[in-house]
């Protein structure tokens, strides 16, 4: 909105934009590409590490079954990398501030300023801070109080977020070069799940950075409730996972931080726009939990509504039927078309008995594994026959896993 002449003004509540933020630590190319061309080719760009391997592990009380990928081709151009919000926040809103945007931090939008049904700026926690504009972008993230305000947002439920506790842990750069095989700054990620979480619907990951590793945990809010476990606890636990204890061992916590995760999914998004505002962001529970993507959906939806609202300028139109060009991008984009196929996720997971599929499933590979891995004299016939059989008593006989894989594949194609 800045680069096309409008006058903008970036309210940010923190110190400055950053400050308060957290997030795992996984950023996307193509996404930040979109808006910034060619970022990483200018020297100061925050980036830690781009990303050469995904790996995803089913952990068992001192076990693990990998999944995963590396490959070179993810150097030239990078599909993603790590970043820590404390850098990358300042840098990207800086870019705002280069095009024109008036920065003004450490104030709290309070409120939305109504004419009728249009909405026409914001109260803030300064004085005399009202501050009027044609449109108002929302973008304060999962506990939007914007959102309420305006009545799109709810308190959400339990079951439609996460919470999420992460530790940024130092150890020397060789070090964490050595233990993931890695070579200058090139990167890893680990998304776990199993025997971390305590039989709740959650996943822990482990990314590398420079000189510090990212590690944490979410599990979703009403299942840490029923069981009464303190999240930090949780993150403890993980540490102690041989698996992870081994790659973080030696290591000082520097940061202890816990927040929110929009996990509600498809069915969760509040309508897009309004008479002089739009909602991105996690604010929009905009996050494909499935493949933790959240910064992608944020900045593209941040990015449509810029161009929305610019589009609106040339009419001279900034009601709801103007601004409704914002919810079609977004609907004939990646967001809605992720979104909706992963749409039937959340409703599994709170149909399905988490033990099952967060202990009980993960445990019974890590079993399974270790028999056919295991060279003890038994046939090779009888082994393969003890794997089977330890899945499918996991999920209670032979139907009831047949029936978890159709509602599994139907879950996660809309
Ligand atoms: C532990 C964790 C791990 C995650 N890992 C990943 C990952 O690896 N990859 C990924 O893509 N996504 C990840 N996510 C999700 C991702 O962080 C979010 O989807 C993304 O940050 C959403 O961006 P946003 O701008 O909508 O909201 P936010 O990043 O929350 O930003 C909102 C901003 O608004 C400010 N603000 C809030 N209220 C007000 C107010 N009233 N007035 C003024 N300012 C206000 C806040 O200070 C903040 O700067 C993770 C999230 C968590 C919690």
């Amino acid at each position: 909105m800045a680069r096309a002449g409008l006058s903008v003004v970036l309210l940010e509540r923190g110190e400055f934009p950053g400050a308060k933020n957290i997030f795992g630590g996984v950023l996307y190319r193509k996404q930040l590409e979109d808006i910034v061309p060619e970022f990483w080719k200018e020297k100061g760009f925050p980036m830690e590490r781009h990303i050469v391997e995904q790996r995803i592990w089913m952990m068992g009380k001192e076990s693990v079954v990998t999944f995963g990928h590396r490959n070179e081709a993810y150097k030239q151009p990078y599909n993603c990398f790590t970043g820590l919000r404390v850098k990358f926040d300042q840098w990207f809103a800086d870019k705002a501030v280069q095009a024109g945007a008036i920065p003004v931090y450490q104030t709290v939008a309070t409120d939305v300023i109504r004419e009728g049904s249009r909405v026409v700026g914001v109260k803030t926690d300064r004085a005399d801070g009202d501050l009027y504009a044609n449109v108002v972008v929302i973008a304060d993230g999962v506990n939007s109080l914007l959102g309420k305000a305006l009545g799109i947002h709810k308190e959400w439920r339990p079951d439609e977020v996460s919470l999420a506790v992460k530790e940024v842990i130092a150890l020397p750069k060789e070090k964490i070069e050595d233990r993931f095989n890695l070579e200058g700054d090139e990167g890893v990620t680990i998304e776990f799940m199993g025997e971390t979480t305590l039989g709740m619907a959650g996943m822990g990951f482990l990314y590398t950075n420079k000189e510090t590793l990212s590690l944490g945990v979410g599990v979703m809010v009403d299942q840490l409730r029923e069981k009464k476990v303190k999240p930090y606890a949780l993150l403890e636990a993980a540490k102690q996972h041989p698996m992870i204890r081994k790659l973080i061992q030696g290591g000082e916590t520097l940061e202890y931080s816990g927040h929110l995760i929009p996990e509600g999914g498809y069915h969760s998004i509040p309508p897009l726009s309004g008479d002089g505002w739009c909602v991105v962001g996690d604010a929009a529970q905009l996050v494909n939990f499935v493949h933790r993507e959240g910064t992608n959906l944020a900045m593209t939806s941040g990015r449509f509504a810029g161009e929305a609202i610019v589009e609106a300028k040339g009419r001279g139109d900034y009601s709801r039927a103007s601004l409704q060009s914002y919810d079609r991008k977004i609907r004939s984009s990646f967001i809605e078309a992720d979104l909706k196929k992963y749409k039937g996720m959340h409703q599994l997971l709170k149909e399905q008995d988490p033990e099952l599929l967060f202990d009980k499933l993960p445990h019974a590979l890590n079993e399974a594994a270790y028999q056919l891995f295991l060279v003890d004299g038994l046939s090779k016939a009888q082994k393969q026959k003890t794997a089977i059989k330890l899945i499918k008593d996991a999920a209670g006989g032979t139907v009831n896993l047949l029936k978890l894989g159709y509602k599994g594949w139907r879950a996660m194609n809309g």
